[in-house]
């Protein structure tokens, strides 16, 4: 089955756009597959176009190279895309393009098998994975608290809020009492000079994790000084890309979570390679996702297949906001979530 056809379909939407790309093959056959690239979330107005950088490298860059190519052959056309356009730099919009065109691959492939992709990894080694809701920051007690509930009564049992105040999180957990489960991701906020005495005072919040408290957010040599002096365990790794990158960061000791974000990373091909090298350093495997989609199903199917893996990232929308792509909440028991249904990659549409 030969690539006919590859093309990127931004879904433009004010606060939450989506960028799939499609992979057609001679037979009729169609994965689907989403790119992502980290910009700030829930954030309006924001000038330029976001996604045609990463579409544009999609239809005019890679897309064009892999028509004729055999589908299945999804190793192959990663190293060769990767070898063709590594001088535009082998990370960054590069890595989101190829991420895209991957995750349509495996789609393709687990279609044309008739088997959902975990099973192409190998099968599930998880029945359930405990899930944790992920919260747009909101600064104030009152509506931080109001979403927090919010995503309770939905059915999670953890909750990561996106907050840098460390009163806040004192607040929030005094107003929740010692039951949920709660994460920060501080988003590089912490002032390197009294991170280690703010993470101290967030002890008493009792938090799984601390995730991305520093900024410049891969000086990890920064991170390792923090993890020392730190009673939260650490959380990082959504902004990183490569083999290297990864492998500065594990041996950085500076990290006891790992959040790759497949939609930035190179795909299933790569997230295979990066779940082995956390297993090798003994670092549990937490994906990063902040979309729901293609790219959120290809984050279940690779967690599901690895063993390392403890926990997924689920984004968590204020009300009456929807991903353009249609997606909706995977259902979820025991605040652990399940793959979602179908062959490929599979569906969580409504
Ligand atoms: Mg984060």
């Amino acid at each position: 089955m030969k690539i006919t056809r590859v093309t990127a379909e931004p879904l433009e939407h004010a606060r939450v756009p989506q960028l799939l790309v499609h992979v057609e093959d001679d037979a009729g056959n169609l994965g689907t597959g989403e790119c992502w690239w980290g910009v700030a979330t829930m954030q309006q107005d924001v000038p330029g176009d976001t996604l045609a950088p990463i579409a544009a490298t999609v239809d005019k860059l890679l897309g064009p190279r892999c028509i004729g190519w055999e589908a299945g052959r999804i190793e192959r056309i990663w190293g060769d895309l990767m070898r063709y356009a590594y001088r535009y730099g082998d990370e960054g919009i590069l890595r989101c393009a190829l991420s895209g065109i991957d995750l349509a691959l495996w789609d393709l492939l687990g279609k044309r098998l008739a088997q959902p992709v975990s099973q192409l990894l190998g099968g599930t080694v998880h029945d359930a994975l405990p899930v944790y809701a992920s919260l747009p920051g909101q600064r104030e007690l009152a509506p931080l608290l109001a979403e927090v509930q919010r995503a309770l009564a939905a059915g999670f049992t953890a909750v990561k809020v996106h907050e840098f105040d460390v009163d806040l999180v004192l607040a929030l957990r005094d107003a929740l009492g010692p039951d949920p489960i709660l994460m920060v991701d501080a988003l590089g906020r912490f002032p390197p000079a009294t991170a280690a005495h703010q993470s101290q005072r967030l002890a008493e919040a009792r938090l799984t994790f601390l995730e991305t408290p520093l900024y410049p957010m891969r000086d990890y040599r920064l991170l390792a000084r923090l993890r020392r002096d730190s009673p939260i365990p650490l959380a990082v790794g959504e902004h990183e890309w490569s083999f290297d990158g990864f492998e500065r960061l594990f041996k950085s000791e500076s990290v006891s979570f790992v959040q790759p974000e497949i939609c930035k990373i190179g795909g299933l091909t790569f997230a295979r390679r990066i779940g082995t090298l956390a297993e090798l350093y003994g670092v549990p495997l937490c994906p990063h996702a902040y979309r729901l989609g293609p790219g959120f199903n290809a984050t279940l199917h690779w967690a599901f297949a690895s063993p390392g893996a403890v926990w997924v990232e689920v984004p968590f929308l204020p009300e009456g906001i929807d991903f353009p792509s249609g997606a909706v909440l995977p259902p979820l028991v025991n605040g652990c979530a399940n793959l979602p249904p179908g062959v490929g990659l599979g569906d969580c549409r409504r």
